[in-house]
């Protein structure tokens, strides 16, 4: 579909575009494009763009791949069809490996995923091969199943868009989590060690960004400075402050444009 340039929506058209083509391609999954949607709800209500409470956990969640031994990078439907070249330049930058992890899992959608990645110019993917495939004691869902050379063994997973019965099996697991997250009261946000609160389409090339400005002794104290709980705060006080903001714009004029 041919979206024109001047339509006042056309950027959020073109990704859910991108998204349409990717359920077209066998990449995404209709229950995908619903998750997309509770996303742009989110990303409508900080203004559509990486705030400062967000900038924060990016910089948090690049110290995360310098501190961590054995990264892995967690890629979905969603994410492969959204920003692929982004995904594969974190992993090239950080030498995290990234691997396909589904919750609506068959060995082709997986493939296909792998397939669309490779195209974007990654070599190696993991969460493929057969031979390869073991399934961890939780979660329940497909999800579950990884590759015994990355998440299997990994001390931190990057998760975007990803299922709270996961992140809770992988902080069970040991393991850190650092999650991209537009809805900062999922169980997801709430969980995890580090939680993005941005546009995968936005954050996953300013973490690439940041972790090539930091350096190890940099980035543990970084990370030692870091709350997450605090960073989720800081998020719904902008949402509250920016809507408050736009409702007295409303009565008063002379405020915020809605976006
Ligand atoms: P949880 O299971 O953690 O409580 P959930 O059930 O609300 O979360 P899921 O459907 O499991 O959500 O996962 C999708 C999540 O991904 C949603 O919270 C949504 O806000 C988020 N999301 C969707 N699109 C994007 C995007 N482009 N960038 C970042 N986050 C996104
Ligand atoms: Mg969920």
């Amino acid at each position: 579909m041919k979206i024109p340039d001047d339509h006042p929506r056309a950027e959020c058209l073109k990704i859910r575009e991108r998204l349409v083509e990717g359920m077209k391609e066998g990449v995404v999954v209709p229950q995908g494009l619903i998750a997309h949607g509770r996303g742009e709800a989110f990303d409508y209500l900080i203004g559509e763009k990486t705030i400062p409470p967000a900038e924060e956990a990016i910089r948090a969640a690049a110290a995360a791949f310098h501190v961590h031994d054995r990264p892995v990078v967690s890629v979905n439907g969603n994410t492969a069809a959204l920003c692929p070249e982004d995904l594969v330049e974190l992993s090239e930058t950080t030498g995290a490996p990234l691997e396909v992890n589904l919750f609506h899992r068959t060995e082709e959608r997986a493939r296909l995923i792998a397939e669309k990645l490779a195209e974007a110019g990654a070599g190696h993917v993991l969460g493929v091969e057969k031979e390869h495939l073991v399934r961890l004691p939780e979660p329940s869902s497909e999800r579950a199943v990884v590759d015994e050379r990355g998440i299997a063994r990994a001390d931190m997973v990057l998760v975007p868009l990803e299922d709270g019965d996961r992140t809770e099996a992988l902080k069970r697991m040991g393991k850190t989590v650092v999650a991209i997250d537009l809805n900062p009261l999922s169980r997801t946000a709430m969980t995890a060690d580090v939680t993005v609160v941005d546009n995968v389409i936005r954050c996953i090339r300013k973490i690439t960004e940041e972790y090539c400005e930091m350096d190890e002794r940099e980035a543990s104290e970084v990370l030692s400075r870091y709350d997450n709980s605090r960073t989720l705060a800081e998020v719904l006080r902008h949402i509250r402050e920016r809507l408050g903001r736009l409702a007295h714009g409303l009565i008063e004029g002379g405020g915020e444009p809605t976006p």
